[in-house]
């Protein structure tokens, strides 16, 4: 798919918001039309949680990581973007790649970050919804060229698996977007899987597909955001981000009490370290966003980031507070 595809996708959403706007609320219908004429019924965080399986999205990690590891140029890569395209085509009422060079070095990379969206349809539609929110859910699906933080040093040129850093967020998009097709948001849904987050030796070279989303996104911008990044380890703790608070500090209060709310130990009620991730770029151009990380992670950028490290359980908990942010809203 072309830069000019990914424009009309754009211009759709931005349609898509004129719609909502313009169409006759009725409270007492909670139905809605996002394709075709097939009557759907705006979904629940009760039903989407029940849909949701933690052993699918553990599947989705296994599988992102039978490819290999999954840095840009490798066979790997190309594989896994295949696969997620096409999966998530399966689910989303839009899926459009965006293509991006980056020069590193004598080196081009091809990148691409990789959109779906889910529309809640005609309204009546529930909550904020209903003026055209939008929700921006975040992951990066491309893995890290070199263990540079392993323990020895004979592995430090050796690309990494990630099955946290990378394959833990992709995997609960993945599934949450099956979710959303089975019980439609009552807001809308932009799923972005970014591409070059985890490439370079430094920041510098890091963060690639973000940036570009964020330089791109011309009048169209969702209303705030979630990232997650390493959110699949067994030993799951999550303090709240300090890039994230920094930035926005009642929107990030507002998501991780809304964790305590539902009970989710991991979350802790504690500031933690300020990390450089996709959701800086973001905040720079105005977008609250925020980061739901676990840098506590003793296999971070070595050759163990394996799938032994994760469990579904962990899958399970950060979903079941994205999922009440989807269907809830703030
Ligand atoms: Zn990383």
């Amino acid at each position: 798919m072309n830069a000019r595809t990914f424009r009309r996708f754009l211009i759709y959403l931005c349609c898509g918001v004129l719609s909502i706007a313009c169409a006759e609320p009725d409270p007492e219908s909670r139905s809605v039309e996002p394709t075709g004429t097939t009557q759907a019924t705006v979904g629940t965080a009760r039903e989407a949680n029940a849909t949701f399986s933690a052993q699918r999205a553990f599947a989705i990690l296994e599988k992102q990581c039978e490819f290999g590891p999954r840095p840009p140029g490798s066979p790997a890569h190309r594989e896994t973007q295949n696969y997620l395209f096409t999966e998530l085509q399966k689910y989303a009422n839009n899926v459009a790649l965006q293509p991006l060079e980056y020069t590193v070095g004598t080196k081009t990379l091809h990148l691409n970050n990789i959109l779906a969206e889910f529309v809640p349809g005609t309204l009546p539609v529930t909550g904020k919804g209903e003026t055209g929110e939008t929700l921006l859910l975040a992951a990066h699906w491309d893995t890290r060229p070199i263990a540079d933080h392993d323990p020895k040093p004979e592995n430090r040129e050796i690309p990494i698996l990630g099955a946290n850093d990378g394959a833990s967020g992709v995997a609960i998009l993945l599934e949450l977007a099956r979710v959303f097709k089975a019980h439609p948001p009552p807001r809308r849904i932009v799923i972005v899987l970014f591409d070059g987050e985890d490439y370079g030796r430094t920041a510098d070279d890091m963060f690639i597909g973000s940036r570009f989303f964020a330089r791109n996104l011309g009048k169209w911008k969702p209303d705030y955001g979630i990232l997650l990044d390493m959110v699949g380890d067994k030993d799951l703790t999550l303090p709240i981000e300090a890039n994230s608070w920094n930035a926005n500090q009642a929107f990030t209060a507002a998501i991780w009490n809304r964790a305590a709310a539902l009970g989710l130990a991991p979350f802790q009620q504690r500031l933690g370290p300020a990390i450089m991730d996709d959701h800086v770029p973001l905040i720079k151009v105005g977008i609250p966003m925020v980061d739901i990380i676990d840098f506590d992670y003793p296999y971070w950028h070595t050759i163990e980031d394996t799938v032994d490290k994760c469990s579904p359980k962990s899958l399970e908990v950060v979903a079941t507070l994205v999922i009440s942010i989807v269907y809830d809203g703030l």
